[in-house]
């Protein structure tokens, strides 16, 4: 049976009128681990919530005073999900600004305004501000991205996914209509004599990432290596011995002694030349292969080339989950990627 059409529950006495007799709401009802939500005038197909997943709202302009964009949809975190006797399903929401709402509002210092800058359109910007609303009030599940600026963990999206970089919030002044960019650990990129103050700026910077360092660089801001190879962590011990390359064989029987034809040795060697790069010069958006070079080169350490390398490519290749169905597009864009040239680390020897 379909649960009552929220325009009646506003009008009942209980229906909350503020954020505090929203969280007495929320605190008065059952914490679950999903709900199901109907829209706010049932036009729609039910959606089941739970925490953790992103999601499009409607701002009611009772919820989220700053509801800039007017008739815009505005993008929360659902952070907790619960059953209210009285109200149905309700949601405590996470908000994020979106690119365009942070173009118009007023930031409280250089930091905060060089950052919201340096934003991409599809980027969005945890908001420390939490909300509670009727589960109804949300449009539809948004699949949306975490990045991460310390580790080489950002999977493959497209031009039109929503993102956010981990570690950055901004805080609102209520009174005077500002933002201010709380900063977080590693929040900066690149070294001291970086070209660019350390901001990352997605749409438009490449940035290389040294294994040993564990740091991102921009590589406007590095000086070219001779070297033909990226430079790898050393192998343990342990790690088996692998075969010449071939230089002549027969590609298609595996090579003696070993489970991976010469073809897929070769294939391998090719592959551990790629650098773990964020971002390109041809797409105005982060696509980055970080992760599948980055488990490429854990596999070279601890085991060596993988028996069907073209398998290891399909585990490991990485895609956002809402793209999964274009993982074969995106993986004939990664085999075909033109040879790279090399950058030398701006803190360690090693190539990048
Ligand atoms: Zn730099
Ligand atoms: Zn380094």
């Amino acid at each position: 049976m379909p649960p009552p059409i929220p325009a009646l529950i506003k009008q009942h006495r209980a229906y909350p009128r503020n954020g505090t007799e929203w969280a007495q709401a929320f605190r008065d009802a059952d914490i679950c681990d999903t709900v199901t939500a109907w829209g706010d005038d049932h036009s729609r197909n039910s959606i089941v919530l739970q925490a953790g997943e992103f999601v499009a709202v409607v701002p009611g302009g009772n919820r989220r005073d700053d509801a800039l964009l007017q008739g815009q949809e505005c993008v929360a975190r659902v952070s907790r999900v619960a059953l209210s006797g009285t109200l149905g399903p309700l949601v405590k929401l996470h908000w994020f600004y979106r690119h365009a709402e942070l173009n118009i509002i007023s930031t409280t210092n250089a930091l905060t305004g060089a950052f919201v800058t340096s934003m991409g359109m599809k980027e969005l910007l945890s908001l420390s501000c939490d909300t509670f609303d009727h589960a109804d009030m949300v449009v539809r599940i948004v699949p949306v991205i975490e990045m991460s600026l310390t580790r080489p963990t950002f999977p493959i999206i497209d031009g039109t996914t929503l993102y956010f970089r981990n570690d950055f919030s901004l805080m609102r002044s209520w009174t005077k209509n500002k933002v201010t960019l709380l900063e977080g650990k590693g929040q900066l990129i690149c070294s001291a004599a970086c070209l660019f103050e350390g901001v990352y700026t997605p749409e438009r910077d490449v940035i290389r990432y040294c294994t040993k360092c564990k740091r991102w660089f921009h590589i406007g801001c590095l000086k070219a290596s001779d070297s033909k190879w990226p430079t790898l962590l050393p192998f343990p011990p342990s790690r088996p011995k692998q075969p010449e390359l071939p230089k002549q064989s027969n590609d298609s029987v595996p090579m003696p002694g070993y489970l991976f034809t010469a073809m897929h040795y070769k294939f391998w060697h090719k592959m551990l030349l790629s650098p773990i790069q964020r971002g390109s010069s041809t797409v105005k958006f982060p696509l980055s292969f970080e992760r599948l070079v980055d488990a490429i080169r854990s596999e070279q350490r601890s085991a060596g080339c993988p028996p069907d390398v073209f398998a290891f490519i399909d585990a490991e290749l990485n895609v956002a989950p809402h793209l999964v169905d274009k993982a074969e597009l995106y993986k004939a864009i990664f085999l075909e990627l033109p040879k790279s040239i090399f950058y030398v680390c701006a803190w360690c020897p090693a190539a990048l």
